[in-house]
């Protein structure tokens, strides 16, 4: 999968190339459609000249769910994205003991098909359609859809070798930007543009406190829906929810109703033990602000209050600040040393020299942190998780030198003959009977190219 996807990202193609780069986190193995798995070996087979983390903040769903979820939850998802242990949706998915249904079809708008159509030449797949509980694009309100409205057929047929590009027309020849049919349900609108402005506020980072009880809690007191003691009145809540969402429209999202004193609505609004849907948030953002803007100048006040309590509050805290002060963020370590990584294996694997073996010891040197790697690794899952994949074992090693050695030799115009690959490989000692006969089929293959 990884390979093909190399493959048809460098060929330049014209037609391709767009579409891949923003199809990404959709088109991988198992058909991911929103939290894919081994973005690290993407970045670092430098299909994309982009970092882990640039791709996964603009190019996936990662950002709706960021803001949901603990900052130990997000470090094990951003890692599962990375290395492809697991899948980060399914990670996500228990970690938040989900009640919502999850459809993998990929959605488009037929407006945006005919807007790309005319702007760029090709449509592509838009990353806030796949939003969970989008059923509206929030630019045209055009209902989106994921079959041809005229045929019924499937617009994406995912399988383990296709990326499924974004059409714009269906199997059967109908066109697509044809296929324009307004919603006039105002909460669908309402809801899509909810859905799209929390995700580009999880983007921003605007959105990070994740403690949003505190929010809830000072908005239903306002709204007399909740005693000054913390006592929520269930049923008018309810009402108030059930009132405001048809259980159609509920449906269509795959959210159930709440019902009963054990629902999620309940839960949701009292102090939080477990994480979240962002769907649901989002639900009841809206029900209780009808507008994300108003909910985060509430949020945005509680936060600040709380900062400033907190630091009144602690004369502890500050007097062993100098301590405290010296403690580090292995967090954010991480995430440096995890970049200075990335980019430090880019550069060794696109070098032109004869590629030298990957190791700890040699990455370490080449960022200046060795030490750090050596004692602290555990301490680093990011780092970690880019190193494990990208160390080389001998074996690996003489593979990558092997195919530099042939292809320099061809390039100077000489014959890849076995002694001579290996000489410019500098191997004397081939690790495995496999890779004796790995050479062998790959001078093979390079003579039967040059013959032809
Ligand atoms: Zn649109
Ligand atoms: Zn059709």
């Amino acid at each position: 999968m990884v390979s093909a996807l190399a493959r048809r990202a460098n060929t330049g193609d014209k037609r391709i190339k767009p579409s891949i780069r923003r199809l990404f986190g959709f088109g991988h193995k198992k058909a991911s459609v929103d939290l894919p798995s081994s973005i690290g070996m993407l970045t670092a087979n430098k299909v994309f000249t982009m970092s882990n983390e640039q791709l996964i903040q603009d190019h996936t769903i990662y950002p709706l769910f960021h803001p949901f979820i603990s900052e130990a939850q997000a470090t094990k998802v951003f890692t599962a994205m990375i290395n492809g242990r697991g899948s980060g949706i399914h990670l996500t998915a228990g970690i938040m003991a989900s009640v919502v249904r999850h459809k993998q079809n990929l959605k488009l708008c037929p407006g945006c098909v005919y807007d790309d159509y005319t702007d760029y030449g090709e449509p592509y797949w838009h990353i806030n359609h796949q939003l969970p509980g989008m059923l509206v694009c929030s630019k045209h309100f055009d209902k989106l859809i994921s079959y041809c409205s005229v045929c019924g057929v499937e617009l994406t047929v995912h399988n383990e070798s296709s990326l499924p590009l974004c059409p714009s027309h269906c199997r059967y020849g109908h066109d697509l930007a044809g296929q324009a049919v307004k919603m006039h349900d105002d909460k669908a609108q309402l809801l899509s543009c909810g859905i799209t402005r929390v995700y580009e506020l999880g983007r921003s980072g605007a959105l990070n406190h994740r403690n949003f009880h505190q929010v809830f809690q000072h908005r239903l007191i306002q709204l007399g829906l909740c005693s000054s003691k913390g006592r929520v009145e269930q049923a008018q809540v309810f009402q108030m929810f059930n009132r405001f969402y048809s259980s159609e429209l509920l449906s269509s999202i795959g959210v159930p109703s709440p019902i009963g004193v054990e629902s999620w609505l309940v839960c949701i609004l009292r102090v939080p033990r477990r994480s979240f849907h962002p769907l649901l948030h989002i639900l009841v953002i809206l029900c209780l602000w009808q507008d994300v803007d108003r909910f985060m100048d509430d949020y945005t006040n509680v936060k600040e209050r709380n900062t400033s309590m907190y630091k009144r509050c602690s004369p502890v805290q500050r007097r062993t600040g100098r301590s405290g002060g010296n403690r580090v963020d292995w967090g954010k370590r991480d995430k440096n040393i995890a970049r200075s990584i990335n980019n430090a294996i880019l550069e060794l694997r696109s070098s032109l020299e004869k590629p030298d073996r990957l190791t700890v010891l040699k990455i370490g040197k080449r960022i200046n942190q060795l030490a750090l790697l050596e004692r602290h690794l555990d301490k680093m899952p990011l780092s970690k998780a880019i190193l494990d994949m990208n160390i080389e074992s001998i074996e690996q090693n003489q593979i990558r030198k092997i195919e530099w050695a042939i292809n320099t030799l061809i390039l100077d115009g000489h014959v890849p003959v076995r002694w001579r690959v290996l000489r410019k490989a500098g191997i004397r000692v081939l690790a495995s009977i496999e890779i004796d006969t790995y050479v062998d089929s790959k001078i093979n293959e390079a003579t039967v190219k040059i013959v032809a």
